[in-house]
């Protein structure tokens, strides 16, 4: 065996051991439902972005330019994830948040783009939802770089959705 070979093999390793944790294990979340069960249940994009953490293209969200007060929860279980007024326009062209609402998210650390990223997901029913990063602005330095397909809006007045159950 080669070098090249150790390589590769080391990087599955890592990438196998950051996986247990991770938001593929659905049973360790309160709202546990089978991928098939979601993706009977969500819309293809959403799903992708939620349950096969695919991430959306840059700049596709209506939510991007969404400035309104309100919550922006959870597209598959409808817990609410973070308040209108912790989003900032970072100029990613994906939703951005500096700050969650308190214990609405979950995170694992995740090698897909070799390097680590912080993964974060729904705590309630582990679906996807983006990646945090060290390059936001004060009070946190946090940049909650969200997909917007994983969120749905609800405006300030506006009765929140039932939890999914
Ligand atoms: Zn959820």
């Amino acid at each position: 065996m080669n070098r090249r070979h150790w390589i590769f093999r080391i990087y599955g390793l890592l990438v196998a051991t950051a996986l247990p944790g991770g938001a593929a294990a659905a049973s360790s979340f309160p709202l546990s439902k089978s991928k098939q069960e979601w993706k009977r249940l969500l819309a293809a994009d959403a799903y992708r972005v939620l349950f096969e953490e695919g991430t959306e293209p840059a700049g596709s969200s209506a939510l991007n330019a969404e400035k309104r007060p309100g919550t922006f929860v959870c597209a598959a279980c409808n817990q609410p994830l973070f308040d209108a007024a912790h989003k900032y326009e970072s100029g990613t062209g994906w939703p951005s948040f500096w700050q969650p609402l308190s214990g609405a998210l979950g995170t694992t650390t995740d090698y897909k783009l070799i390097y680590p990223r912080t993964e974060y997901h729904c705590s309630r029913c582990g679906g996807h939802q983006g990646h945090v990063f060290n390059d936001g602005p004060q009070p946190t330095g946090k940049r909650y770089c969200n997909n917007g397909v994983a969120l749905a809006f609800v405006v300030k007045g506006a009765p929140l959705p039932a939890l999914r159950t």
